[in-house]
This record gives C-alpha cells, structure tokens and sequence, in this order.
C-alpha cells in the first residue's frame, strides 16, 4: 500500500512539477505551527540550559538538544570537522547526542577563553644620582585596562611621551616624528590639540566629529597605532575626568528591574574569547592611568602635561619626548583556559551539491551571574527556533531540493561573533550562494502594539531578495510590516556579518528592540509566538524559493 501510493507520487511529481511544488510548499508550511515554535522556544529558553553561554554545560545541553531535533526531522549531519582531521567521528569524544555511533552535527573548534584577574602590578622606577625609586601603584585603584588582557607579560622598559598619540597627515601632525618607541612605554593623554576649547582654532583643526562612540573607536584606533609602531605598552591618561571615580566601589546592591544583587548587573560576558592563532605579538597591555600615575612619570622630567596641552593648543605642533630619568615596571597576568566551541549543522543535500544556501542564528547567550539565569529567550533561542523549524519545513515537503540547504546554529556570537567566523573560515565544498540570518524575532518594540514590525536588512545589490520577500509576505497574506534596509554592506551585530566579509549575499530579520535586551527578564513567557511564526514562515518560502527557483539572489 505504502510503496503502491510511492510510486503514484513519483509519477505524479514527474507530470505535475507546478502543481507538486506547490502541494510540497503547502506540507512546509502546515508544520510550521504556533504550538511546535511554543515547544521549542520554551525548552530552549528555559532555566535548564543556564543562559547557553559558551563554555559552560547549558550551551551543550543546548546543543544536544539542537542536534537531535536535526535528527528527528531527518536532516543529514554536516559535519565538514571530519575532512579536515581525516576522520570522521573524532567530534564524538565529547559525549552527548554525539555519542557513539549516532550522527554527528557538530562542527567542533578551540576558544582561548580568559578571565578577569586582579593580579595586575604597574611601577614607575625614577633613577636620579646614582639612586633608584620604585612606586608601585595598585589596579583598580590608579590603573585599569582600556583593552581586554589576554596573555600574561611583565617587564621593565623605558618611557616615552607622545602627546595624544596621533598621527594626522591632512594637517600635518605627527606626534611619533622624532621619537623612537619601539620596545619601550607609551605615555599619551585622551583627546586632541585644543580638544579642552571648543572656540580655539585648534580644536576647529582637530575636531573628528562624531559622537562619544566614533571619538572613543578613535582611541581605540590610537592605542593600535602605538602597537603597529613597535610599543611594549601604552598608558593613557584622561585629562579631562579623574578616572578614579571608575574604580570606586558601591555599597548598596544593585536594583534594576529584575535584578537585585552585590555586583551591578552584566550586559555582557565577565570573560572573553577568542581563536588561539598563531602568535600573541599584537597583544600588549593598554593601561588607563590616574593623574598620580601621570604626574609620577613627568614630575622631575621636562614634560609637563598640562603645559603641553596649553601649548599644543596654541602651536599645533607635537612636543614629544623621552621620559629621561624614569622607567615602567609592569606585570599583567592573565588566567587562561581552552574550551571546545560547537556549531550545530544540519543539511539536505540538493540535486545541485555545489550550490548552497545557509540559515543561521545563534543559540548561545550570556549565561548565569550572581544568582540570575540569563535566559536569552528573544536573543536568540527565537531565532534558532526560526532555524530548526524552516529545516522541518523543507523535510516535510517531502522534496528533494535543487539547491543544497545548511541549517547552523552557531556558537560564541555572544563572545564575538566567533561561530559563524569559524564557519566561514572552514567552510564546506561549493559555493555558499546566500545567506538568511535570524537574531531576536519574538518581540515587539513600544512603537508595535499589533506585533506587526519588524526589519529585513540585506545586501543592496541583491534586490532580488527584497522582491522575494516582499512577495511571499502579501501572496501569504502573512500581514508583516517590513522595514527593508538595504545596505552595501551589512556588516555588524550578528553573524550575517562573517558573511558579507566573504562577499556572499545575506539577508537578515530582527523584531524589535526592548528593555529586556541582555538582561535576565528576557523570558520566554514574553514571546510574540505569532509575529515569530510568520517570520518564520516567511523565511522558509523566501530560502525553499531560492533552493528550487531561477530567482536566485543575482546581482542587479
Ligand atoms: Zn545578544
């Protein structure tokens, strides 16, 4: 009876190929149900998983539980780990739903991962006469970190003064001209020539306009260059605010909606992490300093700070210099770990193998802190909903696609976008010809009372995409109100973003914004499971069309 009715439909697929893509799409779409999307968003974001941060045992439960929905719904595994080691099974060692001889959909990497320590020593030695001081200041008290340590490295080294460290070719400004820093200290103030008076000419010179954000990626930028010109170490010093103020505790606990606790709330990881690479050269300690810092590395030296700032301002010329007499004694020490990270892959090969398509979201989030589960219900076990539930929706159409369709959840977003990095760097055979990304689809922002809104960015020179979209959400009468936002490229945010730096065309949903982001009330209860359904189902016909049609996401 089974293989009787079989074969009618094969015959029937044959004769009939509209009418069968249609009746396939039909199958999609039925299970694509408000109450299975409920199902999995709630055991996702649930307290069992702890806040899935990487590293931690949440994020492989979370995993796990990825993978064998993967398997349920008949998915292949796509696990491209077992090429490049030359075998296949050795992503198993782990346990879980790995174990054994069951499918693996694991694409396993390394992280370094490293974790705040208070360990850390910063000396300013003067030697005058024959005779030698050493003050030892303390951190968290006259110094922190304006980068994130990540190796362990101690020393002693001459000092050199830089102004603001800046180096400007249209104005004809450079403060590293005449001196040499390779292996020795950078002393530099915050800010730019007549940065202290918004009326001086200098300050029209210099300005960089922007907002707070483009001014301090600036300093950022700055302390890279002190890197690039060969610097052991740079201190910056924020002449127009007493930092101090930073390092000052707070006795009360803290209240902010939800939380209440003894250390404020986190609105992102403690730790940090990062591909163990090849070398460690680029990475050396940006101290941020007190004035007490500064002033015992000038005081007895011919540099003045605030005379520099009085008379750069003025000259508009750099007045950089060696800090004869004094010496920087540092030791940074770090606390390091490995930890293995897992993107969950699943396939349905196509009739063409070498042309792919890649649904993506991340399913890891910040964890648990100081008694708070962290459960990332919005961001982004949404949007890895939105991903096992199109990868069900295309097995259900009982159909062998044309194009090949890799559904990923992707590890460590929360830790810098590192999952679908990894991804794109060891990527499979073919050619990867889109890429739809989902992060935080479930919730509505204040200006949505009819959970309506929601946005679709994407790669402007792929209009097509646009078109699709757009004609499935109004053939579907699916009612959703799109903001379109074409860019050149998207860059930024999620992990559509390791995908526009390999040129590869993508297309992005997100909801809408709310209180809750990153923070631990962000609850599953709060979900708008049907704006997340229609999202969802609007993603599985633009991907299903773009696997088996000619509207292919071709360049305009
Ligand atoms: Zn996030």
């Amino acid at each position: 009876m089974k293989r009787f009715f079989l074969g009618t439909m094969l015959i029937w697929l044959v004769f009939s190929g509209i009418y069968s893509q249609d009746n396939a799409i039909k199958k999609g779409l039925d299970v694509l149900s408000e109450q299975a999307v409920r199902a999995q968003l709630d055991f996702l974001a649930s307290d069992w998983m702890e806040g899935r941060e990487t590293g931690e045992k949440g994020i492989d439960m979370a995993a796990d539980y990825i993978a064998s929905m993967f398997q349920v719904y008949g998915l292949q595994p796509a696990d491209f780990q077992k090429d490049r080691d030359g075998f296949a099974g050795w992503g198993n060692r782990r346990g879980g739903a790995g174990t054994g001889d069951r499918m693996n959909y694991f694409q396993e990497f390394a992280l370094m991962k490293t974790e705040n320590s208070d360990n850390h020593e910063l000396a300013v030695i003067t030697e005058t006469h024959g005779s030698r001081k050493t003050t030892r200041f303390a951190y968290s008290n006259d110094f922190g970190f304006m980068n994130r340590p990540i190796i362990s490295q101690e020393g002693e080294f001459p000092v050199v003064f830089v102004g603001y460290g800046l180096v400007n070719k249209e104005v004809d400004y450079d403060d590293y001209a005449g001196v040499t820093v390779k292996g020795k200290v950078v002393v530099r103030l915050i800010g730019f020539p007549g940065h202290r008076d918004t009326t001086s000419t200098a300050y029209k010179k210099f300005h960089p306009g922007g907002n707070e954000w483009t001014k301090y990626r600036e300093e950022l930028d700055r302390n890279e260059l002190a890197i690039e010109k060969g610097a052991v170490a740079v201190i910056a010093v924020f002449t127009t605010r007493d930092i101090t103020l930073d390092f000052a505790k707070n006795v009360f606990r803290y209240n902010f909606g939800d939380y209440e606790g003894d250390v404020p709330p986190v609105s992102s990881h403690t730790n940090r992490m990062y591909f163990p690479g090849d070398t460690v050269s680029k990475s050396i300690p940006v101290f941020s300093a007190t004035h007490r810092v500064a002033n015992e590395l000038t005081t007895g030296t011919k540099v003045s700070l605030e005379t520099f700032e009085k008379q750069v301002q003025e000259t508009m010329k750099p007045d950089s210099r060696e800090l004869r007499d004094k010496r920087v004694y540092f030791r940074q020490t770090v606390k390091t770990s490995v930890i293995v990270a897992r993107n969950v892959l699943g396939m349905i090969e196509g009739k063409n193998p070498d042309e792919i398509l890649v649904v993506g979201a991340h399913y890891d989030h910040l964890g648990k802190y100081d008694g708070n589960v962290y459960n990332g219900s919005d961001d982004n076990a949404s949007g890895t909903v939105a991903v096992m539930s199109i990868a069900r929706a295309c097995m259900a159409t009982g159909i062998k696609p044309e194009r090949t369709l890799i559904f990923a959840a992707w590890t460590a977003e929360e830790k810098g976008l590192l999952g679908s990095e990894f991804f794109t760097e060891h990527p499979p055979a073919g050619n990867i010809i889109a890429y739809l990304n989902y992060d935080m689809i479930s919730r509505n922002d204040d200006t949505d009372s009819s959970g309506v809104k929601c946005s679709m960015t994407y790669t402007q020179s792929f209009s097509t995409l646009e078109d699709i979209s757009r004609k499935y959400n109004e053939q579907c009468g699916l009612g959703l109100q799109i903001q379109y936002k074409p860019r050149e490229k998207p860059t930024g945010g999620s992990d559509h973003n390791a995908f526009v730096h390999k040129n590869i065309p993508v297309f992005y949903y997100m909801a809408g914004w709310h209180d809750d982001y990153h923070k631990p009330g962000d609850h599953p209860e709060k979900a708008d499971i049907d704006k997340m359904t229609r999202l969802t189902k609007l993603g599985f016909l633009s991907i299903w069309d773009m696997a088996n049609g000619d509207s292919l996401p071709a360049r305009q």
